[in-house]
């Protein structure tokens, strides 16, 4: 097979599922099977290994980066530090990034780096050392600029490892003016974006909500509509899972479950999100909180209980064949990337379920690495530039209409319609904006397009038909 030529000898299972499911929609498209091939390949593997000083000694390290198309540029994609990585899997998530690019309308190519370590086994020093030099490694190859390539967090990494990044890079690129945009997911502090941190979460528990207000595909799998009151599981209490639960918890729903990979815990009365978070902060387990009315020592039990919506967002391939039969919830909304099977899917759609891709679900953290690639090309925080201004003409409009109507609003109200956006406020908007048209988009395609049963097939077909777009635009040169 095409795609595999790259792979080394490792088992090619999370690509192959990508691949399986792109060959699928691919059918309900019309565009000539080589250029489908160049859509579903991976461009670029580089696989790489490098020492680092470990006690006394050395230890070498093994990293990859794929750009899998460079349809539009820069390529765009998060860095996993996991143990467990390997190129099948770099290779499976630089592809989805490509789709959830195309799919939410984000001009960016996709990519994904893996660096294959377990961090608690490191120092925060050889941490560094590790990131700096697997930095300094994607600039030997230029794999790495604002232009050209921009990692983010992923699994295992967060703020702290994008900041070195961003010193690394500056630091090897002396004058250079975008340096700060050849890595997104910085604190706020070393010119990232507000919101970032929060925004797949976020991202997620829109695209829920946008789901469950569909009353026709409601009544399908038999719920009411409407978030409030649905109850949810969630699996991963990291970057994404907390997000997820804490918006979600917000918007009305009642978190019911939590897993993490020591054990899950269950109230069908509700769990307090953030109580549970400094719980395990504190003790280092989910087990033994005060709050929870039943806990599994085996974590994967904890998917089985009876909810509503069930939200994987730890890893890949979580529900499969074995235990999809077990599954209670009604919807599946991922979180993780690949966190169902693609046998599991049809067989939960078969028991009147319904599963929101990750392809889209997750696409709220590029979606806000784009606005932070931005305000680094522009070097202006977003509504700096216009928020007094917007301010002044509210406050003249209020007057003049308070004036013409001789009713007084009261402060609140006047603060509350003066006040110009923060930059928060914008990216949150433009977030939500763009998480809900992607839903509908995508929900028209599944609805209208005869044989589409799947809303993944139908995200697909949407990528797939963005991505042949460019690719004939931009011809074939040399
Ligand atoms: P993270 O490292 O912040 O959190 C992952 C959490 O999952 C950790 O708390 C970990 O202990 C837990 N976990 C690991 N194995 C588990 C298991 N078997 N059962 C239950 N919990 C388990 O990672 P993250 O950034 O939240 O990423 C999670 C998933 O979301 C990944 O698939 C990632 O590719 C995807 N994703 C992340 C982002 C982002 O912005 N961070 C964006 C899009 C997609």
């Amino acid at each position: 097979m095409a795609n595999n030529i790259l792979l080394a000898d490792e088992e090619t299972h999370f690509f192959g599922d990508v691949c399986k499911n792109f060959d699928y929609a691919a059918q309900f498209t019309k565009h000539d099977a080589g250029l489908l091939d160049q859509i579903k390949s991976c461009n670029s593997v580089y696989r790489f290994r490098f020492p680092i000083r470990k006690g006394d000694g050395f230890e070498v390290i093994d990293a990859w980066r794929v750009e899998h198309s460079q349809h539009q540029s820069p390529t765009k994609g998060g860095i996993r530090y996991s143990e467990m990585v390997n190129e099948d899997e770099v290779m499976a998530l630089a592809a989805l990034m490509t789709y959830k690019c195309a799919i939410v309308n984000v001009p960016f190519g996709g990519a994904k780096g893996g660096i294959k370590i377990n961090p608690k086994n490191y120092t925060v020093q050889e941490l560094e050392n590790i990131t700096r030099r697997y930095t300094v490694e994607l600039i030997r190859k230029n794999f790495i600029g604002p232009s050209i390539d921009v990692p983010a967090p992923d699994y295992g990494s967060g703020e702290r490892e994008m900041s070195w990044i961003a010193d690394t890079y500056a630091t090897m690129n002396p004058g250079q003016l975008d340096a700060m945009g050849a890595v997104t997911g910085k604190p706020i502090a070393l010119h990232g974006i507000a919101g970032r941190r929060e925004a797949t979460g976020r991202g997620v528990a829109i695209a829920i909500r946008e789901c469950v207000s569909v009353a026709e595909d409601m009544t399908r799998i038999g719920l009411t509509t409407g978030i409030s009151g649905k109850r949810v599981i969630v699996q991963g209490l990291g970057n994404v899972g907390y997000h997820s639960a804490k918006f979600l918890a917000e918007f009305g729903a009642i978190i019911v479950g939590l897993c993490e990979f020591e054990g899950a815990i269950y109230n069908a009365d509700g769990l307090d999100v953030e109580a549970v978070f400094q719980h395990r902060k504190n003790t280092g387990s989910i087990l033994g909180y005060a709050g929870a009315k039943k806990e599994f020592k085996n974590s994967m039990e904890g998917l089985e209980q009876e909810c509503d919506i069930l939200v994987p967002a730890a890893l890949e391939n979580q529900i499969t064949d074995t235990n999809v039969k077990k599954i209670k919830a009604k919807i599946i909304a991922e979180g993780a990337n690949g966190p169902t099977s693609p046998e599991a899917e049809t067989i939960f759609y078969s028991k009147g379920g319904l599963i929101i891709p990750d392809m889209y679900a997750n696409a709220g953290g590029v979606t806000v690495s784009y606005f932070e690639w931005l305000k680094n090309l522009s070097h202006v925080a977003f509504g700096r530039m216009n928020r007094r201004f917007e301010e002044t003409a509210n406050t003249n409009l209020v007057n003049m209409v308070e004036g013409i109507t001789g009713v007084a609003l009261t402060p609140m109200q006047r603060s509350t319609i003066i006040k110009g956006a923060s930059e928060l406020e914008l990216v949150n908007s433009g977030l939500e904006d763009t998480m809900i048209r992607s839903y509908h988009e995508i929900r028209e395609t599944y609805k209208n397009t005869e044989k589409i049963d799947t809303l993944r097939t139908a995200a697909f077909v949407g990528a797939i038909n963005k991505i042949a777009v460019s690719y004939k635009n931009l011809g074939v040169w040399p």
